[in-house]
């Protein structure tokens, strides 16, 4: 089985907007890889897509 993780963030998107710490404040400054969106996983077997947060359309967008 294969599975695609699209989102490993946890309840809120890193970086969270007026957020000053530095996890935020790093993500900020470097994006890409350190940024992380609402957890949700797609099983690629069964075309599944598990647990979609509301930036789930953002998540998807960045499999492309
Ligand atoms: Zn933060």
């Amino acid at each position: 089985m294969k599975l695609k993780i699209i989102g490993s963030g946890g309840m809120f998107q890193i970086p969270n907007p007026f957020c000053k710490c530095p996890l935020c404040e790093e993500a900020r400054i470097k994006r890409g890889r350190y940024e992380r969106l609402g957890p949700s996983l797609y099983i690629e077997d069964i075309k599944m897509l598990i647990d979609t947060p509301e930036d789930i359309g953002v998540a998807c967008d960045r499999q492309v």
